[in-house]
């Protein structure tokens, strides 16, 4: 049997700094991408250069991003990211973007902006973030104060999600019913 100081320190060791409630807004916003959006599993999340600097590895992430999200996700860099990074040992999944000399940023953007990229974006910068999130379907994981949550969806994405939603019905119900 350990002792009690030693099992505190074992436990400490894997506490995440974000809080029961922040992991349930992730959870909750990752529903919603899976629901309006088709996301499945596993989650490929796209990471900025700057976010990819805060952690050891790319499996580091991994294990963090299960914990936040409850769900198996892998860690990808665009190789405009990685130009950035200049190397420095990234060992995780590399996304092929055929950009020419690229900022990462406006690399990330440019996929976001295609809907079908079915990807989430990972960032430490609040302000692009926000942009990512002016997009339909976007989920944008933020990493702030230590803390890492899957951002609640933007107004413009319920609405976006909402139309959608109405123009599948209206289809539905425009479709002749047979017998
Ligand atoms: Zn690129």
């Amino acid at each position: 049997m350990p002792r009690p100081n030693e099992s505190e320190e074992t436990f400490e060791d894997w506490v995440y700094p974000e809080s029961r409630a922040q992991n349930r807004i992730s959870k909750k916003a990752l529903e919603f991408y899976e629901r309006n959006y088709g996301f499945k599993r596993p989650l490929n999340v796209l990471c900025s250069s700057s976010f990819l600097k805060k952690w050891r590895s790319a499996g580091e992430i991994e294990k963090r991003l299960l914990s936040v999200l409850g769900k198996k996700a892998v860690v990808w860099a665009t190789n405009c990211v990685l130009q950035e990074l200049g190397g420095g040992g990234y060992e995780g999944k590399v996304y092929s973007c055929d950009h020419q000399s690229t900022t990462g940023k406006s690399c990330l953007h440019q996929i976001a902006k295609q809907e079908s990229s079915k990807h989430l974006f990972a960032t430490d910068n609040t302000y692009f973030g926000k942009t990512l999130l002016k997009l339909a379907g976007v989920p944008v994981i933020l990493l702030q104060r230590r803390a890492l949550m899957l951002k609640k969806p933007s107004g413009a994405q319920r609405a976006f999600a909402k139309e959608r939603k109405a123009a599948r019905m209206a289809e539905a119900e425009a479709q002749p019913k047979e017998g």
